[in-house]
């Protein structure tokens, strides 16, 4: 069992208080390491060394090329360590190897993809009267902090610390409380990397205290949050101390609406992969099944024809489609919102309980879930659960789907499945939501803008959006006359 300790002044360091949390591997219980759960204090210290950093440090003021070629280092060392922290991340978030392997070297990508943007950054000059030369520069926001879910540890980590470095920013990354491992891997092949003491902190801790203070802390310029709506408001207020810059991205209750003319065995494989990827713990799922009511039989017999197919186990045991849930306390608020799907007269279709088997009894391990004839108005159709359960909702015209689609107050991602290019477009046209596919859904890029409409969130990460949430803009103007102007 390893013992982790935080990285802040490019050193690694205990909590002052000497405080430690356990950390457990969700599909057996297994303890696998302790690190230090830090405290305000602590966070006070992460905050001044990146402050530090970037007032008196040479960060900012590195050329773009050489940010670029920290980023293509730690890009490398991801790599080199790939399968490492593919196992580490599914011992410590439960999902399956082949997602965690994705993911290692998604967050590979990302750092390489940033670490080539950092010499793109480039500013503009307008047609300004011939006696003035106004143009604009981009400068590094500054100091940000940084608070990351328990969903993508890894990825997430990469998403937040890449376009913060290319921009020349210094960072305070947290990330959650039950997942801090693969960061804490991160945070050594950075330093392997050789940036700057300082540059880039990593802190673990809870949200309630540690989060709350990175949040509020008045010499972070930026905070940048990914999780959950209601925690994204106590951002806000949190940042409010001093106006702070915020992005958020938050979560979402997605609609993936299958047409009649759809290719259905596409469209049943697409919308299994879209509900129960990551066991569904995944903030972009296709948790609501939206059917033309003609394909309605066919679509879920389909489904439940397949659903077999989904192996549920440790994730590092081959073959295994479906992990454990993150924590027992989380397992238990989606088994609640079973219930609640029961009462409120859904039909359970499959699933809804915990899997037979001794191999199971120690893990957070819950069979993937499917409710039809699931009305807008329930609460399974609007609250995220954030697990492996499925709400399939029959529509019988376009209008409607789109109807039901947008009665969310929700906007983050959103799928169509039709081989009419004209009803798919003019659908995907009028969803309002920030992330969606047609014919297909999840895979995305590093290279394209990720976030959501309406209460999924502010700002986009990823591509050549995510860098600008961690620029600013200055405006320069030049006198070309040198006489003075007597306005007076
Ligand atoms: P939470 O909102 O509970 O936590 C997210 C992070 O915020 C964690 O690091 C958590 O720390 C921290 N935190 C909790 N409370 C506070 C606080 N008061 N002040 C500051 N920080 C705080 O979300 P979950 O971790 O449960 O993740 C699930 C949510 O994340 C879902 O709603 C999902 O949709 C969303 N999500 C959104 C994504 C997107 O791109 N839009 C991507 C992935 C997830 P700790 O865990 O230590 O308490």
């Amino acid at each position: 069992m390893k013992s982790y300790r935080m990285y802040v002044r490019g050193e690694w360091i205990e909590a002052k208080s000497k405080a430690k949390r356990e950390i457990f591997d969700p599909g057996n219980g297994e303890l696998l390491a302790t690190v230090p759960e830090s405290g305000r204090e602590d966070v006070i210290e992460a905050v001044k060394a990146a402050r530090e950093a970037f007032d008196n440090g040479p960060w900012r003021n590195t050329t773009a090329l050489d940010r670029g070629k920290f980023l293509f280092k730690i890009s490398e060392l991801i790599k080199r360590e790939s399968k490492k922290l593919a196992e580490l991340e599914v011992k410590n978030c439960g999902k399956p190897l082949a997602e965690a392997e994705f993911d290692a070297a998604d967050a590979a990508n990302c750092f390489e993809f940033y670490g080539g943007l950092a010499t793109k950054i480039h500013g503009e000059t307008m047609s300004v009267p011939a006696n003035s030369m106004s143009f604009v520069i981009r400068e590094p926001l500054g100091v940000c902090g940084q608070i990351i879910p328990w969903n993508y540890p890894l990825l997430m980590s990469a998403w937040k610390l890449a376009p913060a470095l290319a921009a020349g920013c210094t960072v305070i990354l947290k990330p959650s409380e039950l997942t801090p491992l693969t960061a804490l891997e991160l945070a050594a092949l950075i330093h392997e990397a050789g940036l700057p003491p300082g540059v880039v902190n990593i802190i673990s801790g809870p949200g309630a205290g540690a989060g709350e203070e990175l949040a509020s802390n008045k010499l972070c310029d930026k905070v940048a949050f990914t999780g959950g709506t209601a925690t994204g408001r106590k951002i806000l207020e949190g940042a409010s101390t001093n106006l702070k810059k915020v992005t958020l991205e938050l979560g979402g209750k997605n609609p993936n609406i299958v047409f009649a003319d759809c290719d259905l065995e596409a469209a049943i494989d697409g919308a299994l992969f879209a509900a129960f990827a990551n066991q569904g713990e995944v903030c972009s799922a296709g948790s609501r099944l939206l059917v033309e009511k003609s394909i309605h039989k066919a679509m879920v017999d389909g489904m439940l024809s397949k659903i077999n197919r989904i192996k549920l186990g440790h994730g590092l045991t081959p073959g295994v489609k479906m992990g454990p849930l993150v924590s027992k306390a989380h397992l238990e608020k989606v088994q609640n919102y079973i219930q609640i799907g029961i009462q409120e007269g859904a039909k359970l279709l499959w699933g809804g309980q915990r899997p037979e088997g001794s191999e199971f009894t120690k893990g957070n391990f819950l069979m993937p879930t499917i409710f039809d004839n699931v009305t807008p108005k329930m609460r399974i159709a609007k609250e995220e659960i954030f697990g492996p359960v499925l709400s399939v909702i029959p529509f019988s015209t376009e209008e409607e789907a789109i109807q039901i689609a947008n009665d969310t107050d929700y906007g983050l991602a959103a799928g169509v499945w039709s081989k009419n290019i004209f009803q798919a477009m003019r659908v995907i046209r009028q969803i309002r939501a920030g992330i969606t596919w047609i014919n297909t859904y999840h895979p995305t890029f590093n290279e394209m803008p990720w976030g959501g409409y309406k209460q999924s969130g502010w700002g986009r990460e990823l591509g050549f959006h995510g860098i600008e949430g961690y620029l600013e803009t200055k405006q320069i103007n030049i006198n070309l006359d040198e006489a003075p102007i007597n306005w007076y």
